[in-house]
């Protein structure tokens, strides 16, 4: 597969338990990315506690979607300033009508994204990780019980705070999620692998955490070999 050269603009998907999070976090750590997460913008307005924050929590407590307009103010909201940083989308586009608002915020701010990278696990092998996945409710940061544990059990090793299971990954959310995964992201994959095949790429998510995150690096450009 040809590498991408070196990305600045970036974005993953995978379905709910791919670890397409972890695997970000990481990127954008090692690589400099500014992580953009609609997932993490919505927990954190519904840490706000206000109106706004009480509608999105019981859409996240359903495991459905939040409508396309929302994320996109919320997007817009956290992106204001003119950003000269490398960007890294987790979670957006998330259904095909977001792919229009993908286009519209690249306008806006200036930016074209050079790679659109798919991290892909059946859903059986989804739903087994999603159950070990264990979270830092104060950064965000995610763990897994096996794969990805933290160096003290039980604690964030960014800010020491207690770790937690998010309310949706609970059986029957972790289901519907995965429905709904099938249902928009298929043709969100679909556009980008028909539309933009030179700036699509798929790497084999069910490996080890190191070895889908030397892949990623390998087909993004960023590997030395
Ligand atoms: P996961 O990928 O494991 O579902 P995320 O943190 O990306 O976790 O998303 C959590 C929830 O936030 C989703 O189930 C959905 O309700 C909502 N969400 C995140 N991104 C979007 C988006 N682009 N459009 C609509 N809803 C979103």
């Amino acid at each position: 597969m040809i590498a991408i050269s070196s990305p600045k603009h970036l974005v993953v998907f995978g379905r709910p338990g791919s670890g397409k999070s972890s695997l970000a976090e990481r990127i954008g750590t090692d690589h400099g990315f500014r992580m953009v997460r609609t997932g993490e913008l919505l927990r954190t307005a519904i840490r706000k506690g206000d109106a706004l924050g009480a509608e999105v929590e019981s859409i996240l407590a359903s495991g459905n979607l939040v409508p396309d307009l929302m994320v996109f103010e919320l997007l817009e909201r956290d992106l204001k300033a003119p950003v000269n940083e490398k960007l890294l989308f987790d979670g957006f586009p998330r259904t095909f009508s977001q792919i229009p608002l993908m286009e519209r915020l690249e306008k806006r701010m200036g930016f074209r994204v050079d790679c659109f990278l798919e991290i892909a696990v059946s859903p059986e092998e989804a739903l087994a990780r999603m159950t070990a996945r264990r979270v830092c409710p104060h950064c965000g940061a995610t763990y897994h019980l096996k794969n990805k544990p933290p160096k003290v059990e039980g604690v964030c090793d960014h800010d020491g705070e207690r770790l937690t299971t998010r309310k949706d990954d609970n059986p029957e959310v972790i289901a519907v999620r995965q429905g709904v995964y099938d249902e928009h992201m298929s043709p969100v994959l679909n556009h980008y692998q028909t539309n933009a095949p030179e700036r699509f790429r798929r790497v084999n998510g069910e490996q080890s955490f190191d070895e889908v995150y030397a892949e990623t690096e390998h087909v993004l450009g960023f590997s030395k070999t």
